[in-house]
């Protein structure tokens, strides 16, 4: 199993923006025999597609030889993770204090505590389309060769009014801009000219180096998707190793778990689905979130390749209705220095296996989508007939917060949904904690699902 986790530490270095995922789904599928449903016009049992959206999502099919509107087996993870997001006009210089440093804008992305980062060191990832349709990938930062960027806290001397306000207060969210250069404008300190600043110059040279490098005008950032991500490589955390600490583990820990087990399992009896979805940070919104027809619409481009002899509407609605799903996402890990936030009889603990998570939400229970004990039971029935350990957690004590998944926009369908992941500890921060041992158990679980009939 150490090739998993090897290969799974590459995945989460190499792929830190949805679209990254994505792409990387693409040619890990391919290379199973997948193929861009685009690209065929009939499907049989047997036969593996995927349906690409908008480079941001993806869902793969592996059509089994039941009737399709007797269900699918579905894993649903999402590949979008917290972040920075560069603003549509992001590079900015201070002007006003003559200090000639140039700055990204941004705008964060999901629930992140904003003082978590400051001072370390960030990579900007992503693309930007340029009118013509040309799309140019941007990633600087992650080769050990580039430079990466950082954005300043004040220091301890001199933060006694810093140090009153609340976390949440403590960095405020228009404050969290990366230093993307700095130039003063000073080459000879014996220049009585040496105080002369040029506004604006620092800006112009940043610019230039895009354009340069890229081929991309100030205008073009309007068009472009930027993240401002943790720079450096996912590692293996602790002396026995059995811990890896990366960025964006929520939830690419069951995004490439999911597509693992899909991509390798050999389907029979129900017809396998496999959704990595974008958005979920933010509520599932968008067209390539969970909240809109993404997935029905996918389904309604198998049904219509399929020898269905029904009224097709009515096939599509059945396939999703009787479907089973893990909702393969992340859930809080017991954190022993906060112990007291957690109700340990029902916490899930590093190293012990898969987590369900009968439901979700906050404020009794509210936004859950609450799995049917039937459910959870046949689940449950198939991992032990499977040797898959598994623990039943919540995300912490009633009351103490809460959070959701992609599990009611899917239960939505009618299907069963089953909130099924690995746990994690410091979720959303930008380095994140999980255990190998319970990687593979989420790998080993999604397999064993998958053949569920
Ligand atoms: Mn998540
Ligand atoms: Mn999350």
């Amino acid at each position: 199993m150490n090739n998993l986790i090897d290969n799974y530490i590459d995945f989460i270095s190499d792929n830190k923006t949805e679209r990254k995922c994505t792409e990387a789904a693409i040619r890990i599928a391919e290379k199973h025999g997948y193929k861009d449903i685009d690209k065929v016009s009939t499907l049989k049992p047997g036969d593996k597609v995927y349906v690409n959206k908008m480079d941001k999502s993806l869902i793969l099919f592996n059509i089994g030889n039941d009737d399709i509107s007797k269900g699918m087996n579905i894993l649903g993870a999402h590949i979008d993770s917290p972040r920075l997001d560069a603003k549509q006009s992001p590079v900015y210089e201070d002007t006003s204090n003559k200090t000639g440093i140039v700055y990204l804008n941004t705008h964060y992305y999901g629930g992140i505590k904003k003082y978590q980062w400051v001072a370390l060191p960030l990579a900007i990832c992503g693309v930007v389309v340029k009118t013509d349709g040309t799309k140019v990938d941007v990633c600087i930062g992650d080769d050990p060769a580039d430079p990466i960027f950082c954005i300043s806290d004040i220091l301890p001397h001199i933060a006694q009014e810093q140090m009153k306000k609340t976390a949440s207060e403590f960095i405020e969210g228009e404050k969290l801009d990366a230093i993307l250069a700095c130039y003063p404008n000073v080459t000879d300190y014996k220049d009585p000219e040496r105080d002369k600043y040029n506004p604006g110059d620092g800006k112009d040279k940043v610019l230039a180096f895009f354009e340069k490098k890229y081929g991309i005008k100030e205008d073009d950032f309007a068009s472009a998707e930027l993240e401002l991500v943790p720079a450096g490589r996912a590692r293996y955390l602790g002396f026995d190793r059995t811990l890896v600490v990366g960025y964006g583990q929520d939830d690419r820990v069951c995004a490439y778990t999911s597509l693992i087990a899909m991509v390798e399992g050999k389907t029979e009896g129900r017809t396998s689905c496999c959704i990595l979805a974008d958005k979920e940070e933010i509520g599932s919104t968008g067209a390539t979130g969970m909240n809109s027809h993404l997935l029905d619409n996918a389904v309604a481009e198998v049904v219509a390749r399929l020898d269905v002899k029904c009224n097709p509407e009515l096939v599509i609605r059945r396939a999703l209705a009787n479907s089973y799903m893990l909702s393969s996402d992340v859930n809080t890990a017991f954190d022993p220095l906060n112990a007291s936030l957690y109700d340990s009889q029902n916490s899930s603990f590093l190293g012990r296996g898969v987590v369900f998570n009968k439901y979700t939400g906050a404020r009794g229970k509210s936004g859950a989508s609450d799995a049917n004990p039937e459910f959870i039971a046949k689940v449950r029935a198939k991992l032990y007939d499977s040797d898959v350990h598994f623990q039943n957690a919540e995300l912490a004590k009633v009351d103490v917060g809460g959070g959701g998944t992609i599990a009611h926009y899917a239960a939505e369908y009618g299907m069963s949904v089953l909130d099924c992941g690995v746990s994690v500890l410091s979720m959303h921060a930008p380095w994140e904690i999980t255990s190998a041992y319970d990687i593979e158990q989420a790998y080993l679980c999604y397999k064993a699902f998958l053949t569920m009939c």
